[in-house]
């Protein structure tokens, strides 16, 4: 079979092969100490589940509007009304199989061959791809970690071209935890105003687990002027620890959300209808669970930070949401491993963690950070206890660096 080149020219995604090599070794009976894993250990919450039980009975099990059942967007602009004070109407939002899947049609809604997408690194792994495998040419911004890992308007303004279709601002930030204030926001909105054929997709899947005061900023309500060229894309994944159930939406201008609503009308006609009963009482709902699983992630954060921070060759930045940590292994490349392997780079540093001490990590580079690797906090403090005792071990393993 040959397939399409816009097949060709994408890879799977690394944090899924990453969980492939962990569930490999675990099938050869090693315990791995796994801190690559994406999503919440919790599960997902009681009335939320009820939720879905009800549908089923009910009889909900039918296609819904492409664009969702009326209840479920009504809590989604409820929710973004609550957040952020911003103002949605009906057709102004879209209802996906996963935030995933709402980006990458309103890509697929949006770009021709060549056209350009800004993509600050470090990045989530699916944009690059997912602007390949839609005709676009991903143009990667490297924004270092004196920068907070974020996009400044000195970096913007000489990314962007006749051809800049969107930029992307993923905040607070996976692989990073770097969130956009409200002042840098207004500061690349400065920017984006002169460029008016510039759309900008904001992926906004970790604004609830949030460690600092009030909410994360987000760019439409930052910027009213620019709220007509926003698409914000989130969803129930995250916060409700809701993975499996693929329920994520979009919200932005009419126009772009008849497009994307038009796509998915072929693609799934769409999501779940239980899902979407289940993602209306989680967005709807109480949200206890939502403080209180926050807090346990910011006690497992700070414990976690705390112990990285001991490791001589190790550094990383306290993260304002999410609940992964961005390491710095800088100076534990070049330095020979106990079998005398010189560590080459982050994948190779990775690879030696899980080698030696059994500890999973996802290598920076897949992120577009060469030199760190990515620890996901959404495990129990053991686990993770366990794991920095692990990489610390492993770190005290290797040599002096050659001067
Ligand atoms: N954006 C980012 C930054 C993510 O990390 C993820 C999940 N890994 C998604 C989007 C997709 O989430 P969903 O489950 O809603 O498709």
């Amino acid at each position: 079979m040959t397939t399409a080149a816009r097949v060709r020219r994408i890879s799977p995604s690394p944090s899924v092969a990453a969980a492939q090599r962990v569930r490999e070794l675990k099938s050869q009976g090693l315990t791995i100490h796994d801190l690559t894993v994406g999503e919440p250990d919790f599960d997902t919450p009681a009335h939320v589940k009820a939720a879905a039980i009800r549908a089923i009975e009910a009889g909900e099990t039918k296609y819904t509007s492409v664009n969702g059942t009326p209840a479920l967007r009504a809590a989604i602009i409820e929710k973004l009304r609550r957040r952020h004070g911003l103002e949605y109407t009906d057709g102004t939002i879209t209802v996906g199989g996963g935030a995933k899947q709402v980006i990458f049609l309103a890509l697929t809604a949006t770009l021709d061959e060549g056209d350009e997408v800004v993509i600050p690194a470090p990045y989530w792994v699916s944009y690059p791809d997912m602007v390949r495998a839609n005709d676009g040419t991903p143009v990667v911004v490297d924004c270092p970690e004196s920068d907070g890992f974020k996009l400044t308007p000195e970096r913007l303004r000489p990314a962007l071209t006749d051809r800049t279709r969107w930029v992307v601002l993923n905040t607070p930030g996976n692989p990073t935890g770097s969130a956009y204030t409200t002042a840098e926001l207004r500061a690349l909105a400065a920017v984006l105003l002169e460029h008016p054929h510039v759309r900008v997709l904001t992926d906004e899947i970790y604004d609830e687990i949030w460690y600092d005061d009030g909410a994360s900023p987000s760019l439409a309500a930052v910027e009213p002027r620019l709220a007509d060229r926003v698409f914000l894309t989130n969803g129930v994944s995250k916060t409700y620890a809701m993975t499996g159930w693929r329920l994520g939406y979009g919200a932005g201008p009419a126009d772009l959300v008849t497009a994307v609503n038009t796509l998915q009308s072929q693609i799934s006609s769409c999501p779940s209808s239980i899902s979407q009963a289940a993602a209306a009482a989680a967005l709807g709902g109480p949200q206890d669970f939502v403080r209180e699983s926050v807090e346990v992630y910011r006690a497992r954060r700070d414990t976690t930070v705390k112990l990285i921070r001991e490791i001589p060759q190790l550094t990383c930045t306290t993260p304002s949401g999410g609940f992964y940590l961005l390491v710095n292994c800088r100076a534990a490349v070049g330095r020979l491993t106990p079998t005398g392997h010189r560590i080459q780079d982050d994948e190779d540093f990775a690879r030696h963690l899980l080698d030696s001490e059994q500890v999973a990590v996802i290598h920076g580079s897949a992120y577009g950070a060469p030199g760190y690797f990515r620890i996901s906090f959404a495990t129990s403090t053991e686990v993770l206890t366990e794991a920095c005792a692990r990489i610390a071990a492993a770190c005290a393993a290797l040599s002096e660096r050659p001067s």
